[in-house]
């Protein structure tokens, strides 16, 4: 897809600090991190958000949070708990237009408890 960022990034025209790539997915650190790990999970095949997902892409809608579950346990924020987050359309808030899971996690316990 001509433009999109996160297509530049997988075909390699842009930089990014990867944690995960297999034939269909990719997975890279945030560039401006909401959380100590922020990591964004994505399928490469360009689908703008979940309102344009279609029947084929049942099975790679699985793979994703399968994998989201295997990055957070590789980086050691299972234990705490974490989120999962993903914004579809621009009245969500969705700034990058390639369908993406954020993924947070890695708070710090405090004497007031979580910081969330
Ligand atoms: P969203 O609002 O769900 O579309 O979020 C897009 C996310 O992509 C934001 O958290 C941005 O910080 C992040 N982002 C934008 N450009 C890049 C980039 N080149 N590398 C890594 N993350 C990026
Ligand atoms: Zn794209």
């Amino acid at each position: 897809m001509e433009n999109c960022i996160f297509c530049k990034i997988i075909n390699g025209e842009l930089p990014s600090k990867k944690v995960y790539e297999d034939e269909r997915i990719i997975a890279f650190y945030d560039i401006a991190p909401k959380a100590d790990v922020h990591v964004l999970i994505l399928p490469k095949r360009h689908i703008s958000s979940l309102i344009e997902v279609g029947d084929e892409d049942r099975e790679l809608m699985g793979e994703l949070l399968y994998r989201t579950a295997g990055i957070a346990r590789k980086l050691g924020i299972d234990k705490d708990g974490y989120k999962v987050v993903v914004n579809n359309g621009r009245g969500s808030g969705q700034i990058v237009f390639h369908l993406h899971l954020h993924l947070l996690g890695g708070w710090k316990r405090s004497a007031e408890g979580w910081k969330v």
